[in-house]
């Protein structure tokens, strides 16, 4: 019967997809639950200032783990919970989180790193997200510059009034806006000219073009020359070696994240990596 009603169909039926559509099924059922429940956790990365070596940021990262699925990285949910909608309230849960974790810092130490927040496209696109980091903010007694926000080089060429409005308010507040995967997309210097952006972080396949590709390290010198014209600070991303992280530092790249440097970190453990620098900045009495 198969045959006759379109065998080729049956024949060449991949269980690899279907097995794929189920997973995807799956996830979209418990990630539903994981946000109603705010089940979720942050990681925090490193951000290293090449010419002092201090841990100056920390960017935060979505961490779901499900007793069922076990770890799921934020590659695989994320597009999942922009595709059902639920991505403006994950992404509230991690402006929260984040601000409340500056706040620890600050109650601690008496500063915080400034603790870099990935905001996806359609966060980007809501009206409502200038009015959420201010409130935040607000909520958690933490100076503006406390945070970033990591957004994604696609979403400036669309290039609308809204956005770049919701991108100039930020920074007039005093958050400092980032772009995220610099070099992956359609990059171009002729629209960061334009655009209300403090700092671009090079993307780690980029990075690793430092000694993969011919003249690899003077392209990225370029990149950074050229940033630095126009006021831009630059971070390199998926720092790996050492080799890396000093030919980025001879560059003059500004600050360089990466397993070089550190894992992402659960928030004690960059309460420990920030200690000895917080005695330098507030001696004990
Ligand atoms: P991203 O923003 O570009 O984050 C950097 C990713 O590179 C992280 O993966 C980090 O763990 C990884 N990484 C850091 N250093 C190295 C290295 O030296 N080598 C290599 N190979 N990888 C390194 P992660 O945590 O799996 O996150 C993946 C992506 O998920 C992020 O890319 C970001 O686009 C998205 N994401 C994570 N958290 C959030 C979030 O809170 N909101 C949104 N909208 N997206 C998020
Ligand atoms: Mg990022
Ligand atoms: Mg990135
Ligand atoms: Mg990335």
């Amino acid at each position: 019967a198969a045959s006759r009603a379109g065998g080729g169909i049956m024949r060449h039926f991949d269980f690899g997809l279907q097995a794929q559509s189920v997973r995807r099924n799956h996830l979209e059922v418990l990630l539903r639950e994981a946000v109603q429940a705010q089940r979720f956790t942050l990681a925090y990365q490193p951000q290293i200032e090449l010419r002092s070596g201090r841990i100056t940021r920390a960017e935060t990262l979505l961490r779901w783990r499900h007793p069922k699925l076990g770890t799921v990285g934020p590659s695989e949910f994320v597009p999942v919970a922009e595709d059902l909608g639920l991505m403006n309230e994950l992404g509230s849960w991690v402006l929260e989180a984040a601000c409340q974790q500056a706040a620890l810092f600050l109650a601690k130490f008496g500063n915080s790193p400034s603790l870099a927040i990935n905001i996806s496209p359609t966060q980007l696109r809501d009206r409502k997200l200038y009015g959420l980091v201010a409130s935040a903010l607000e909520r958690w007694n933490v100076p503006p510059s406390c945070i970033e926000l990591e957004i994604t080089e696609g979403l400036l060429l669309e290039n609308t009034r809204q956005v770049i409005d919701t991108l100039q308010n930020l920074r007039k507040l005093g958050v400092e806006i980032a772009i995220d995967d610099f070099g992956t997309g359609y990059s171009s210097f002729a629209y960061l000219a334009h655009f209300p952006v403090d700092r671009i972080k090079i993307d780690q396949a980029l990075v690793r073009a430092i000694s993969s590709v011919k003249n690899g390290d003077a392209i990225i010198g370029a990149i950074i020359n050229m940033a630095h014209a126009l006021d831009i600070k630059v971070t390199a991303e998926g720092v790996e070696t050492a080799a890396h992280a000093r030919r980025l530092a001879e560059l003059g790249c500004d600050e360089a994240q990466g397993y070089w440097f550190s894992r992402p970190l659960t928030a004690q453990a960059l309460e420990n990596a920030l200690t000895p620098f917080s005695w330098e900045e507030n001696p004990p009495p």
